[in-house]
């Protein structure tokens, strides 16, 4: 495991690894053919430009592609042959929850869809830097609990993440809604200038021991009583450091028109590039207003760095929340900590059961999350389609009863969505998943099959791959 630098230790960093493949990459052994660790042969490379596959076999020694091309003659620790089979670049989470499950887990539903980097810290959300006197607040209980927060700044998380030697390579953003809770005796108004003063000390500190950035969740509690202006001074720090802003916008329903506004103009002001997040239009009246998101979208990305990510399914996830319960058609439980045996069923279900109305019975689950199926597929099709759109899954790893997409947002989009469905060619497919994606967040030598760049690697049949996890039964590996 890595942890993907900031930008200031990027391009360093990249140069002296690439150094190390020169010196002691592939062995020369007596001038003879050269030694590699692993060669895999004969399968059909995505190189992840999004540009047609070739047929050829692709070298490994320690970290990196050491060669490309027709190694017939070359020996290696190791061989796989692939005929037939995709060789990509691993695939690049743009947009995860998994803070903690970086440091404590397998990463299991993640390396199963061949995803080797994630970006954690999304939708304002970030483990560090926080501790807490009681439970975290909600979102923020979606990472873990009082316990989980113990990393007071970012360097003493991002040390862990070095320890923990986790399966995925990692790039962290600073949250939001995390400094606002640890920074603000009472979150529900806006900070006073010695607040921001003193958020934007912590968002600095995490700039330089590493964050690639800083996102923002103003949708949510912690944050939806921040107006603009906070927003835009702490943005201030991130140009200086080359970090970028993601952010989880104030609204994705009815005024999503002026969110997206709001979200170009702290960009603009801040001068820094502006990732809109799980980009969608929520809300069965603004079912089909896509097609104009889309194009206020690329209007403004004329005049400014823009990028966005979206995960392919017509039904969101986060915590319980009213206002979300009440334009969702359906809405099914993920987890509830007062009412845990509820976690997988139908609210509407569970309000019949107890004899309470729809909000009254979301209100006895809480502290809960939940399932919304509140989107419209032709416009889920029309974004996923967008060139500029990277796939990112949203995935929510402690759920109990998980939204599919933890285990199934890549899979869904090679097989479903590229194969069955046609939306686009599969290494079209492979590029939003891997070139962009590292390209929009600065991660040097990643989403590339390149001799020289890292040897993240994921092998899967094109004929074959698919997502298994169903809303129904969410927690199974992709095929
Ligand atoms: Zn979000």
């Amino acid at each position: 495991m890595k942890r993907l630098p900031g930008a200031d230790g990027r391009r360093k960093l990249a140069r002296a690894e690439r150094r190390h493949v020169e010196w002691g990459g592939a062995a020369v052994s007596g001038g003879g053919p050269p030694m590699y660790d692993l060669v895999i042969r004969g399968a059909r490379l995505f190189d992840g430009s999004g540009g047609p596959p070739r047929t050829a076999d692709l070298a490994v020694s320690g970290d990196y592609i050491a060669a490309i091309g027709d190694l017939g003659a070359a020996e290696a620790q190791r061989e796989l042959r692939a005929d037939g089979l995709a060789l990509a670049p691993g695939f690049i989470d743009v947009h995860t929850h998994d803070d903690r499950a970086v440091l404590d887990g397998d990463m299991a539903p993640k390396i199963s869809q061949g995803v080797t980097s994630v970006v954690v810290g999304n939708c304002g959300v970030s483990l560090a830097p926080l501790t807490l006197p009681g439970a975290p607040p909600p979102p923020l209980d979606l990472l873990g609990g009082q316990g989980d927060y113990r990393f007071p700044t970012m360097a003493e998380y991002l040390t862990a993440l070095d320890r923990a030697g986790g399966a995925t390579n990692t790039a962290a953003l600073v949250g939001h809604s995390t400094l606002r809770v640890g920074t603000m005796d009472d979150v529900q108004r806006p900070a006073r200038p010695a607040e921001i003063a003193a958020m934007r000390e912590r968002l600095r500190e995490g700039l330089v021991a590493g964050a690639i950035g800083f996102s923002t969740g103003l949708g949510y509690a912690p944050s939806a009583a921040a107006p603009t202006g906070e927003v835009m001074a702490l943005a201030g720090e991130l140009a200086p450091l080359g970090a970028l802003h993601t952010t989880h916008m104030r609204d994705e329903s009815d005024h999503v028109a002026e969110a997206l506004e709001e979200a170009f103009a702290i960009g603009r002001h801040a001068l820094v590039p502006v990732v809109i997040s799980h980009f969608k239009v929520s809300g069965r009246g603004n079912w089909g207003r896509s097609p104009m998101t889309l194009a206020q979208w690329r209007k403004a990305a004329g005049g400014q760095p823009l990028a966005l990510d979206a995960y392919p399914y017509a039904a969101s996830s986060t915590v319980l929340k009213s206002d979300y319960v009440a334009e969702a058609p359906r809405v099914l439980i993920t987890w509830s900590k007062s009412h845990p045996e509820q976690a997988g069923r139908d609210l509407d279900e569970i309000a019949a059961d107890w004899g309470l109305d729809r909000a009254a019975a979301a209100e006895r689950l809480q502290p809960a999350g939940a399932v919304y199926f509140s989107m419209d597929e032709d416009d889920v099709r029309r974004i996923l389609a967008f060139p500029e759109t990277m796939i990112g899954s949203d995935g929510l790893p402690h759920d109990q009863h998980p939204h599919p997409r933890l285990w199934g947002a890549f899979p869904r989009v090679l097989g479903h969505y590229a194969r069955e469905v046609g939306l686009f060619p599969l290494e079209e497919a492979i590029r939003r998943m891997t070139s962009l994606s590292a390209e929009r967040f600065g991660l040097v030598d990643r989403g590339t099959l390149a001799e020289g760049a890292f040897a993240d690697l994921v092998i899967f049949d094109p004929a074959t791959v698919k997502d298994s996890a169903t809303f129904a039964d969410p927690k199974r590996p992709a095929a």
